[in-house]
């Protein structure tokens, strides 16, 4: 698989999307196809009919699955709206009524009161934003909130076809030539992030790179996580994992190096 382009690496957004608008009819898409697959209500421009719509669409309740057992979370009952554009002319047409601030990225997650909502066009790889934007989505269903990095972190993990997720991610070649410059990724830098737009592609390669860690990594580095994501479900004060990881195992930016030097990717 190639990797995306760095400029759709940084192309997803969470925000807060509220009340109703009255649209004009050029805002309105022109869905050939509304399918719903478990929790996700699927939207398209296109055709879903052949072998690779059929596939996505079998693809979405395997993710909830998946990112529910690998995280031991629980997303609740609320839809997943997934809106398929077959141009980027059209996505932008849509978006720039309903949510202008998002048009310009090349796909939107967008968290509403009601129910969440997706917004992909089709392009080369673009299952990889659906994978992408959905982990999102199914994360903010089952926690109530989630830190930016470890947000963009999941989803970089989980965009990427089940079978490619441990080992074959586009980031690990990148890890890889890292390492040769004397990679050692700071966690606090990334925890103190707020906006979407401070994050570059090395951040985002970076949040992946802690993630993996921790659910590829030492059991402590596990234990950390799985202990975070338990007190965030339950409302506990959940601090940092930064401070979590420190707590748990010693030097945890060079542990995460000589993670990646000793993983067999493909
Ligand atoms: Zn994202």
């Amino acid at each position: 698989m190639q990797p995306p382009l760095r400029s759709e690496r940084i192309a997803c957004a969470v925000a807060i999307y509220c009340g109703m608008l009255l649209l004009p009819a050029f805002a309105r898409a022109d869905w050939l196809e509304e399918r719903t697959v478990g929790l996700f209500e699927v939207r398209s421009e296109f055709s879903l009919a052949d072998d690779r719509g059929q596939s996505l669409l079998a693809e979405l309740p395997e993710l909830r699955n998946d990112i529910e057992s690998m995280l031991g979370i629980e997303a609740n009952d609320r839809p997943i709206e997934v809106n398929l554009f077959g141009t980027r002319r059209s996505y932008q047409r849509f978006l720039s009524v309903r949510v202008p601030e998002g048009a310009s990225r090349v796909a939107l997650f967008v968290q509403g009161t009601d129910r969440s909502r997706v917004y992909v066009y089709r392009h080369r790889g673009f299952e990889v934003d659906v994978r992408h934007e959905c982990t999102h989505a199914i994360l903010h269903n089952a926690l109530p909130y989630v830190p930016m990095w470890l947000d963009e972190g999941f989803a970089e993990y989980f965009e990427v076809p089940a079978g490619l997720r441990a080992s074959g991610n586009p980031h690990h070649r990148s890890v890889r030539r890292a390492l040769l410059l004397r990679w050692r990724p700071s966690l606090a830098a990334l925890e103190s992030m707020d906006e979407l737009d401070e994050m570059n592609g090395n951040d985002y390669r970076d949040s992946w790179a802690w993630v993996h860690f921790m659910l590829h990594g030492p059991q402590q580095a596990r234990q950390s996580l799985s202990n975070y994501l338990y007190d965030v479900r339950i409302g506990n004060p959940a601090g940092q994992l930064s401070e979590r990881l420190a707590a748990q195992l010693p030097e945890p930016q060079r542990q995460l190096a000589r993670h990646f030097r000793s993983f067999k990717s493909l």
